[in-house]
């Protein structure tokens, strides 16, 4: 028995008029394979389900949980029908059912199993299982979800489970772009991908996948295909780097304006003193990304710079406050006015080069670098907000990207 996945998202399911669209694009494989398809929630139901939540303004997560993946219940039922009406047998499931069972890790529960006799018996009369995505439940038999965006790890945690052959996500751009073609229309679709430059790509900023999905299928050498439900266009193939003929230096230029900058200054010059402050930071769960420390020109003190997620950063310069006399600084400010830019690709990791000329290049536009980080695959310049999209286009040209 040949399974694939399809998982749709939720402006792929966002009225019936797309429901319909769906059940057309399932309908196309029904004769070949087996299929399950996972559903998120209509565009914005989630959004919507979450002010709810927020109205009411206490804090049960069980109940929570049990809310917001409500929106996926509306989408399964109705897609199902609609393909049974068509004469195609399909059976709704939700997450409980099959059970994916989860932590209790409420708001963003890892799965711990899929039982998937459930599914299997179903196919037995059955061509189509309509799964509901971003949903599990406890050991204590409570409704989790797995964190927003949650449906993509649904989908590729069921096809490791049922070792489908194909894991299609469909959603309403034709796969990943090289930059986001809302700023630089010469963006193009990348043909394949790495699961680790997918990985870089997508915690910073291009939204297309949830990142546990990414890191589930690489460690399951899981290949995806990110697609459009508009178009019958190949998409973009997420796979294992063997698989990449030939390895871009730079695949994507990325940008998040999601980071905030803390500059922390007259911060004594002595051992452990960076300890205590991102320890301080560390308790209160926040992630501290881009560190720069400057040089200390007396010997007595220097100055720390660092980014945070921006929703974080009111907590950290508080935190930091209640701290001043335990830490010994002398002042502390933040900066919500930035972008982190960056450029991304496989064969950095041999080419030399590559961050002479992202820096020759900002400078040439004049735009000023903030701060600095790298991995082996990616480097990351912070910089001025207003910058952001002249140096994304400048970075995508010359790096040939268009
Ligand atoms: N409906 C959920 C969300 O909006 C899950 C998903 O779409 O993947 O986050
Ligand atoms: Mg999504």
């Amino acid at each position: 028995m040949k399974i694939v996945i399809m998982k749709f998202g939720g402006t792929s399911v966002a009225d019936l008029e797309k429901i319909q669209n769906v059940s057309k694009i399932v309908s196309d494989s029904v004769r070949d394979f087996k299929i399950v398809v996972v559903l998120s929630a209509m565009a914005g139901a989630t959004n919507e389900l979450q002010k709810l939540i927020d109205k009411v303004n206490f804090t049960s997560l069980p109940e929570q949980d049990l809310v917001i993946t409500s929106g996926e219940q509306v989408t399964v039922g109705l897609l199902s029908m609609i393909l049974n009406k068509q004469g195609i047998k399909s059976i709704p499931l939700l997450g409980w059912q099959v059970p994916i069972i989860t932590d209790s890790n409420h708001e963003k529960a890892k799965i711990l199993n899929i039982n998937n006799s459930k599914i299997l018996n179903c196919f037995e009369d059955h061509d189509v299982v309509v799964l509901a995505g971003f949903q599990g439940v406890s050991k204590e038999g409570m409704v989790t979800s797995l964190g927003r965006g949650g449906s993509d790890t649904t989908a590729v945690a069921i096809a490791a489970s049922l070792n489908a052959e194909r894991c299609d996500i469909y959603t309403d751009v034709e796969g990943v772009y090289s930059t986001d073609p809302n700023i630089d229309k010469s963006a193009k679709k990348i043909d394949k991908i790495s699961y680790e430059e997918m990985l870089e790509m997508s915690s910073m900023g291009a939204k297309v996948l949830q990142t546990r999905s990414v890191e589930l299928a690489m460690k399951n050498n899981l290949t995806l295909q990110v697609l459009s439900s508009l178009t019958t266009k190949p998409g973009t193939l997420i796979v294992n780097e063997k698989k990449l003929i030939e390895k871009e230096v730079v695949s994507g230029v990325t940008y998040s304006k999601n980071e905030s900058k803390i500059t922390i200054s007259g911060v004594p010059d002595k051992p452990g003193i960076s300890a205590i402050i991102f320890g301080i930071l560390a308790k209160k769960n926040i992630n501290v990304d881009m560190i720069v420390q400057n040089i200390s020109q007396d010997g007595v003190s220097a100055n720390l710079t660092f980014t945070v997620q921006s929703r974080d950063t009111d907590v950290s310069k508080d935190e930091l406050e209640k701290n001043i006399a335990k830490i010994k600084y002398k002042h502390i400010s933040t900066d919500t006015d930035v972008t982190k830019i960056s450029v991304v690709g496989m064969g950095m990791m041999s080419q030399t080069g590559v961050a002479e000329k992202m820096f020759k290049t900002l400078a040439s536009e004049k735009i000023n670098i903030l701060a600095i980080s790298t991995s082996e695959i990616k480097i990351s310049v912070l910089i001025g907000k207003k910058f952001t999209e002249q140096a994304v286009k400048a970075l995508h040209s010359v790096y040939k990207l268009n």
